[in-house]
Protein backbone atom coordinates (compact mmCIF):
# COMPACT_ATOMS: atom_id res chain seq x y z
CA UNK A 1 0.00 0.00 0.00
CA UNK A 2 1.54 3.41 -1.29
CA UNK A 3 1.27 6.37 1.43
CA UNK A 4 -0.22 8.24 -1.27
CA UNK A 5 -2.98 6.05 -1.77
CA UNK A 6 -4.11 5.39 2.01
CA UNK A 7 -3.95 8.75 2.72
CA UNK A 8 -6.07 9.60 -0.42
CA UNK A 9 -8.31 7.03 1.41
CA UNK A 10 -8.34 8.31 4.75
CA UNK A 11 -9.70 11.16 3.34
CA UNK A 12 -12.05 10.15 1.30
CA UNK A 13 -13.45 8.55 4.30
CA UNK A 14 -13.23 11.59 6.26
CA UNK A 15 -15.98 13.09 3.77
CA UNK A 16 -18.30 10.11 4.00
CA UNK A 17 -18.39 10.64 7.51
CA UNK A 18 -16.11 7.65 8.64
CA UNK A 19 -13.14 8.22 11.11
CA UNK A 20 -10.22 5.89 10.30
CA UNK A 21 -7.88 5.16 12.92
CA UNK A 22 -4.79 4.40 11.48
CA UNK A 23 -3.79 3.44 7.85
CA UNK A 24 -3.34 -0.02 8.89
CA UNK A 25 -7.06 -0.75 9.19
CA UNK A 26 -7.87 -0.80 5.99
CA UNK A 27 -5.60 -4.08 5.70
CA UNK A 28 -8.02 -6.06 7.94
CA UNK A 29 -11.12 -5.20 5.74
CA UNK A 30 -9.75 -7.53 3.00
CA UNK A 31 -10.48 -10.51 4.08
CA UNK A 32 -13.81 -9.50 6.13
CA UNK A 33 -16.29 -11.74 5.05
CA UNK A 34 -19.00 -11.23 8.20
CA UNK A 35 -20.29 -8.76 10.02
CA UNK A 36 -21.94 -8.80 13.51
CA UNK A 37 -23.98 -5.91 14.04
CA UNK A 38 -25.18 -5.13 17.91
CA UNK A 39 -28.90 -4.27 17.72
CA UNK A 40 -29.65 -2.04 20.07
CA UNK A 41 -28.31 1.99 19.15
CA UNK A 42 -26.85 0.55 16.29
CA UNK A 43 -29.51 -1.34 13.54
CA UNK A 44 -32.07 -0.04 15.39
CA UNK A 45 -32.19 3.76 16.90
CA UNK A 46 -31.53 3.07 20.87
CA UNK A 47 -34.02 6.17 21.30
CA UNK A 48 -36.98 3.90 22.75
CA UNK A 49 -40.25 5.34 24.48
CA UNK A 50 -42.39 3.48 27.04
CA UNK A 51 -45.22 1.71 25.16
CA UNK A 52 -47.43 -0.11 27.96
CA UNK A 53 -48.23 -0.34 31.38
CA UNK A 54 -49.38 -3.51 32.79
CA UNK A 55 -49.85 -3.51 36.62
CA UNK A 56 -50.56 -7.21 38.76
CA UNK A 57 -53.81 -7.49 39.96
CA UNK A 58 -52.68 -5.63 43.48
CA UNK A 59 -50.63 -2.88 42.46
CA UNK A 60 -51.94 0.51 40.93
CA UNK A 61 -49.87 1.97 37.68
CA UNK A 62 -49.03 4.75 39.15
CA UNK A 63 -46.77 3.59 42.17
CA UNK A 64 -45.62 0.89 39.55
CA UNK A 65 -44.32 4.20 37.43
CA UNK A 66 -43.14 5.91 40.53
CA UNK A 67 -41.04 3.41 41.70
CA UNK A 68 -39.95 1.55 38.57
CA UNK A 69 -39.29 5.18 37.27
CA UNK A 70 -36.98 6.61 39.98
CA UNK A 71 -34.66 3.59 39.95
CA UNK A 72 -34.50 4.02 36.14
CA UNK A 73 -33.61 7.71 36.40
CA UNK A 74 -30.55 6.74 38.29
CA UNK A 75 -29.56 3.99 34.65
CA UNK A 76 -28.18 5.33 31.52
CA UNK A 77 -29.61 2.47 29.49
CA UNK A 78 -31.56 3.14 26.46
CA UNK A 79 -34.47 1.24 28.58
CA UNK A 80 -33.94 3.10 31.54
CA UNK A 81 -34.09 6.06 29.99
CA UNK A 82 -37.69 5.27 27.85
CA UNK A 83 -39.19 4.51 31.90
CA UNK A 84 -37.85 7.24 33.33
CA UNK A 85 -39.36 9.64 31.11
CA UNK A 86 -42.58 7.88 30.72
CA UNK A 87 -43.29 7.67 33.97
CA UNK A 88 -42.15 11.27 34.44
CA UNK A 89 -44.57 12.49 31.45
CA UNK A 90 -47.29 10.55 33.30
CA UNK A 91 -47.01 10.95 37.03
CA UNK A 92 -44.38 13.70 37.79
CA UNK A 93 -41.38 14.22 39.75
CA UNK A 94 -39.95 10.98 41.10
CA UNK A 95 -38.86 10.09 44.40
CA UNK A 96 -35.32 9.99 45.19
CA UNK A 97 -33.46 6.76 45.14
CA UNK A 98 -31.82 5.21 48.14
CA UNK A 99 -29.54 3.16 46.73
CA UNK A 100 -28.83 1.79 43.24
CA UNK A 101 -26.65 -1.06 41.41
CA UNK A 102 -26.46 -1.66 37.66
CA UNK A 103 -26.45 -5.39 37.02
CA UNK A 104 -25.08 -5.17 32.93
CA UNK A 105 -27.35 -7.01 30.60
CA UNK A 106 -30.05 -7.77 33.29
CA UNK A 107 -31.40 -4.44 34.75
CA UNK A 108 -31.12 -2.06 37.83
CA UNK A 109 -32.01 -2.88 41.54
CA UNK A 110 -32.00 -0.59 44.16
CA UNK A 111 -34.19 1.20 47.28
CA UNK A 112 -37.00 3.69 46.67
CA UNK A 113 -38.96 4.77 48.88
CA UNK A 114 -38.08 2.31 51.46
CA UNK A 115 -39.27 -0.43 49.14
CA UNK A 116 -36.66 -3.11 47.52
CA UNK A 117 -36.89 -2.56 43.81
CA UNK A 118 -35.90 -4.53 40.66
CA UNK A 119 -36.30 -3.80 36.97
CA UNK A 120 -35.54 -5.74 34.26
CA UNK A 121 -35.50 -9.01 32.91
CA UNK A 122 -37.12 -11.69 34.65
CA UNK A 123 -34.65 -13.21 35.82
CA UNK A 124 -32.62 -10.54 37.64
CA UNK A 125 -35.96 -10.77 39.94
CA UNK A 126 -36.13 -14.37 40.30
CA UNK A 127 -32.34 -14.76 40.89
CA UNK A 128 -32.47 -12.40 43.75
CA UNK A 129 -35.48 -14.49 45.12
CA UNK A 130 -33.27 -17.31 45.37
CA UNK A 131 -30.27 -15.92 46.82
CA UNK A 132 -33.08 -14.62 49.65
CA UNK A 133 -34.51 -17.91 50.14
CA UNK A 134 -32.04 -20.99 49.21
CA UNK A 135 -34.82 -23.36 49.76
CA UNK A 136 -36.83 -22.32 46.76
CA UNK A 137 -35.98 -24.41 43.76
CA UNK A 138 -33.23 -22.62 41.23
CA UNK A 139 -35.58 -24.38 38.03
CA UNK A 140 -38.98 -23.18 37.30
CA UNK A 141 -38.86 -20.99 39.67
CA UNK A 142 -40.44 -18.27 37.32
CA UNK A 143 -43.95 -20.11 37.21
CA UNK A 144 -44.27 -19.75 41.02
CA UNK A 145 -42.82 -16.06 41.14
CA UNK A 146 -44.52 -14.53 38.56
CA UNK A 147 -48.71 -13.99 37.89
CA UNK A 148 -49.74 -15.64 34.96
CA UNK A 149 -51.42 -12.40 33.95
CA UNK A 150 -47.72 -10.48 33.98
CA UNK A 151 -46.37 -13.60 31.91
CA UNK A 152 -48.96 -13.46 29.12
CA UNK A 153 -48.21 -9.67 29.31
CA UNK A 154 -44.27 -9.60 28.68
CA UNK A 155 -44.91 -12.57 25.97
CA UNK A 156 -47.62 -10.40 24.14
CA UNK A 157 -44.54 -7.35 24.11
CA UNK A 158 -41.97 -9.58 23.21
CA UNK A 159 -44.02 -11.18 20.16
CA UNK A 160 -44.72 -8.00 18.90
CA UNK A 161 -41.15 -6.63 18.52
CA UNK A 162 -40.90 -4.72 22.28
CA UNK A 163 -38.33 -5.25 24.94
CA UNK A 164 -40.15 -5.74 28.20
CA UNK A 165 -39.03 -5.57 31.64
CA UNK A 166 -40.35 -7.10 34.79
CA UNK A 167 -40.78 -5.04 38.26
CA UNK A 168 -40.80 -6.19 41.41
CA UNK A 169 -40.33 -4.63 44.82
CA UNK A 170 -40.47 -6.61 48.23
CA UNK A 171 -39.74 -9.78 46.73
CA UNK A 172 -43.38 -9.88 44.56
CA UNK A 173 -43.24 -8.97 41.13
CA UNK A 174 -45.59 -6.25 40.28
CA UNK A 175 -45.90 -5.40 36.56
CA UNK A 176 -44.58 -5.28 33.39
CA UNK A 177 -43.10 -2.05 31.72
CA UNK A 178 -42.67 -2.47 27.75
CA UNK A 179 -40.69 0.21 25.49
CA UNK A 180 -40.46 0.21 21.90
CA UNK A 181 -37.50 0.64 19.66
CA UNK A 182 -37.34 1.51 16.08
CA UNK A 183 -35.34 0.39 13.47
CA UNK A 184 -33.20 3.26 11.86
CA UNK A 185 -33.81 4.39 8.40
CA UNK A 186 -31.04 3.04 6.49
CA UNK A 187 -30.46 -0.12 7.91
CA UNK A 188 -32.78 -2.84 5.73
CA UNK A 189 -30.71 -1.15 2.68
CA UNK A 190 -27.60 -1.14 4.96
CA UNK A 191 -27.70 -4.63 5.13
CA UNK A 192 -28.84 -5.25 1.38
CA UNK A 193 -25.23 -3.31 0.69
CA UNK A 194 -23.47 -5.76 3.18
CA UNK A 195 -24.80 -8.95 1.05
CA UNK A 196 -23.84 -7.13 -2.15
CA UNK A 197 -20.08 -6.51 -1.05
CA UNK A 198 -20.14 -10.79 -0.26
CA UNK A 199 -20.51 -10.12 3.68
CA UNK A 200 -22.85 -12.58 6.27
CA UNK A 201 -24.92 -9.95 8.06
CA UNK A 202 -25.31 -11.76 11.80
CA UNK A 203 -27.29 -9.90 14.73
CA UNK A 204 -26.17 -9.93 18.16
CA UNK A 205 -28.30 -8.68 21.35
CA UNK A 206 -28.67 -9.14 24.78
CA UNK A 207 -32.01 -8.91 24.17
CA UNK A 208 -34.45 -11.59 24.00
CA UNK A 209 -34.90 -14.24 21.18
CA UNK A 210 -38.78 -12.62 20.27
CA UNK A 211 -37.81 -9.22 19.90
CA UNK A 212 -34.06 -10.33 18.18
CA UNK A 213 -36.12 -12.24 15.70
CA UNK A 214 -38.68 -9.56 14.99
CA UNK A 215 -35.29 -6.79 14.15
CA UNK A 216 -33.84 -9.62 12.03
CA UNK A 217 -36.51 -9.98 9.84
CA UNK A 218 -37.35 -6.50 9.46
CA UNK A 219 -33.76 -5.57 8.16
CA UNK A 220 -32.98 -8.99 6.18
CA UNK A 221 -31.07 -10.63 8.34
CA UNK A 222 -31.25 -14.83 8.36
CA UNK A 223 -33.16 -16.01 11.33
CA UNK A 224 -29.92 -18.55 11.80
CA UNK A 225 -27.78 -15.64 12.05
CA UNK A 226 -29.11 -14.22 15.59
CA UNK A 227 -27.69 -14.49 18.61
CA UNK A 228 -29.88 -13.20 21.42
CA UNK A 229 -29.76 -12.79 25.47
CA UNK A 230 -26.28 -12.58 25.16
CA UNK A 231 -24.80 -11.23 28.20
CA UNK A 232 -22.43 -8.16 27.64
CA UNK A 233 -19.76 -10.25 28.72
CA UNK A 234 -20.45 -13.08 26.19
CA UNK A 235 -20.32 -10.78 22.96
CA UNK A 236 -16.52 -10.92 23.00
CA UNK A 237 -16.45 -14.69 22.96
CA UNK A 238 -19.01 -15.12 20.14
CA UNK A 239 -17.18 -13.07 17.91
CA UNK A 240 -13.99 -15.27 18.89
CA UNK A 241 -16.10 -18.31 17.78
CA UNK A 242 -17.20 -16.96 14.63
CA UNK A 243 -13.30 -16.09 14.22
CA UNK A 244 -12.57 -20.18 15.69
CA UNK A 245 -14.77 -21.26 12.21
CA UNK A 246 -12.79 -19.68 10.41
CA UNK A 247 -14.87 -16.54 9.38
CA UNK A 248 -12.87 -13.34 9.42
CA UNK A 249 -15.59 -10.64 11.25
CA UNK A 250 -16.24 -6.99 11.38
CA UNK A 251 -18.12 -6.05 14.40
CA UNK A 252 -20.47 -2.61 14.60
CA UNK A 253 -21.31 -1.37 18.02
CA UNK A 254 -22.17 1.22 19.84
CA UNK A 255 -22.35 0.40 23.70
CA UNK A 256 -19.91 0.04 26.58
CA UNK A 257 -21.03 -4.10 26.35
CA UNK A 258 -19.90 -4.27 22.71
CA UNK A 259 -15.98 -2.78 23.33
CA UNK A 260 -14.44 -5.69 24.20
CA UNK A 261 -16.21 -7.39 20.78
CA UNK A 262 -15.06 -4.41 18.90
CA UNK A 263 -11.43 -4.82 20.22
CA UNK A 264 -11.57 -8.55 19.20
CA UNK A 265 -12.93 -8.86 15.93
CA UNK A 266 -11.00 -8.20 12.75
CA UNK A 267 -12.83 -4.83 12.01
CA UNK A 268 -14.09 -2.89 14.46
CA UNK A 269 -16.83 -0.04 13.53
CA UNK A 270 -17.80 2.01 16.33
CA UNK A 271 -20.93 3.95 16.48
CA UNK A 272 -20.42 7.85 15.96
CA UNK A 273 -23.53 8.24 18.33
CA UNK A 274 -22.43 5.91 20.96
CA UNK A 275 -20.21 5.38 23.69
CA UNK A 276 -16.68 7.04 24.04
CA UNK A 277 -15.65 3.08 25.06
CA UNK A 278 -16.97 1.57 22.04
CA UNK A 279 -15.41 4.44 20.10
CA UNK A 280 -12.36 3.69 21.77
CA UNK A 281 -12.33 -0.13 20.97
CA UNK A 282 -12.99 0.40 17.16
CA UNK A 283 -10.54 1.05 14.37
CA UNK A 284 -12.84 3.06 12.95
CA UNK A 285 -15.82 5.11 13.54
CA UNK A 286 -19.28 5.65 11.36
CA UNK A 287 -19.50 9.58 12.68
CA UNK A 288 -23.05 9.76 12.51
CA UNK A 289 -24.11 6.44 12.99
CA UNK A 290 -25.49 5.59 9.88
CA UNK A 291 -25.47 2.04 9.34
CA UNK A 292 -25.45 2.44 5.18
CA UNK A 293 -21.67 4.14 5.87
CA UNK A 294 -20.03 0.86 7.47
CA UNK A 295 -20.82 -0.76 3.94
CA UNK A 296 -19.14 2.56 1.96
CA UNK A 297 -16.46 1.92 4.58
CA UNK A 298 -15.25 -1.90 3.79
CA UNK A 299 -15.95 -0.75 0.26
CA UNK A 300 -13.60 2.33 0.14
CA UNK A 301 -11.25 0.18 1.85
CA UNK A 302 -11.18 -2.32 -0.48
CA UNK A 303 -10.91 0.02 -3.66
CA UNK A 304 -8.16 1.98 -1.76
CA UNK A 305 -6.04 -1.18 -1.30
CA UNK A 306 -7.56 -2.40 -4.63
CA UNK A 307 -5.72 0.77 -6.65
CA UNK A 308 -1.96 -0.25 -5.01
CA UNK A 309 -2.48 -4.50 -5.71
P1 LIG B 1 -28.14 -4.80 23.84
O1 LIG B 1 -27.13 -5.89 23.67
O2 LIG B 1 -29.32 -5.02 22.91
O3 LIG B 1 -27.55 -3.42 23.63
P2 LIG B 1 -28.07 -4.98 26.86
O4 LIG B 1 -27.07 -6.09 26.95
O5 LIG B 1 -27.60 -3.64 27.29
O6 LIG B 1 -28.77 -4.90 25.36
O7 LIG B 1 -29.34 -5.36 27.75
C1 LIG B 1 -29.99 -6.60 27.57
C2 LIG B 1 -31.34 -6.61 28.26
O8 LIG B 1 -31.21 -6.44 29.68
C3 LIG B 1 -32.28 -5.48 27.84
O9 LIG B 1 -32.98 -5.79 26.65
C4 LIG B 1 -33.21 -5.38 29.04
O10 LIG B 1 -34.20 -6.39 28.98
C5 LIG B 1 -32.29 -5.69 30.21
N1 LIG B 1 -31.77 -4.45 30.81
C6 LIG B 1 -30.49 -3.98 30.74
N2 LIG B 1 -30.38 -2.82 31.44
C7 LIG B 1 -31.62 -2.53 31.90
C8 LIG B 1 -32.18 -1.45 32.69
N3 LIG B 1 -31.45 -0.42 33.13
N4 LIG B 1 -33.50 -1.51 32.98
C9 LIG B 1 -34.26 -2.52 32.55
N5 LIG B 1 -33.80 -3.56 31.81
C10 LIG B 1 -32.50 -3.57 31.50
MG1 LIG C 1 -26.10 -1.38 21.79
Amino acid sequence: ATPTALMVGTGRGAQLGILIKGPEVLESTRRVDTVVLDKTGTVTTGRMSLYETVPAADTDEETLLRLAGALEHASEHPVARAIAEGAQERVGELPAVERFENVPGLGVRGAVDGHEVVVGRARLFTESLEKAATDLPAEGHEGTALPAELIAARDRAEAAGRTAVLVAWDGRARGVLSVADTVKDGSAEAITRLRALGLTPVLLTGDNEAVAASVAREVGIATDQVFAEVMPEEKVAVVRRLQEEGRSVAMVGDGVNDAAALAQADLGLAIGTGTDAAIEAGDLTLVRGDLRVAADAIRLARRTLGTIK
